[in-house]
């Protein structure tokens, strides 16, 4: 938890997002500034700020957030017609908030290579 850090007051109830699905470990809420009809967010409770701050204890959380955004996929009716999943770290890569997330974007066609 860092009090500082917009995505915990989400895990902590303090700014209420769009819930999509929520379990001890993650929370999955769509982006307020959607990128797709389907954009979702699929955030650790755990505060971790960029990939790089990962370590090899958090491989099963991180796995757990790709397995939700699969399960979220099938539920927002996009897996079959495909979706991107994206995780930005640091200031090439464009992330503005610095608590992991990861991207699931569906419904439209995605260009190649992303900008
Ligand atoms: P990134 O640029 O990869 O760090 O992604 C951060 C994402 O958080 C952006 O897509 C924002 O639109 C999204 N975002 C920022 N504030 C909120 C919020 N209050 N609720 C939902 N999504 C947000
Ligand atoms: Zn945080």
């Amino acid at each position: 938890m860092s009090a500082e850090c917009l995505f915990c007051k989400m895990v902590s109830g303090k700014i209420k997002p769009n819930t999509v699905y929520e379990d001890s470990d993650v929370l999955a809420f769509r982006d307020i500034n959607p990128q797709a009809p389907v954009h979702i967010l699929v955030i650790p409770k755990k505060h971790i700020a960029t990939l790089n701050d990962l370590n090899q204890r958090d491989e099963d959380l991180v796995g757990k957030l790709i397995t939700t955004a699969a399960r979220i996929a099938k539920e927002s009716g996009v897996a079959e017609s495909g979706y991107r999943t994206v995780m930005n770290c640091n200031a090439d890569a464009g992330q503005s908030v610095f608590h992991v997330h990861l991207h699931l974007l569906g419904g439209r066609v995605m260009r190649w290579p992303p900008g």
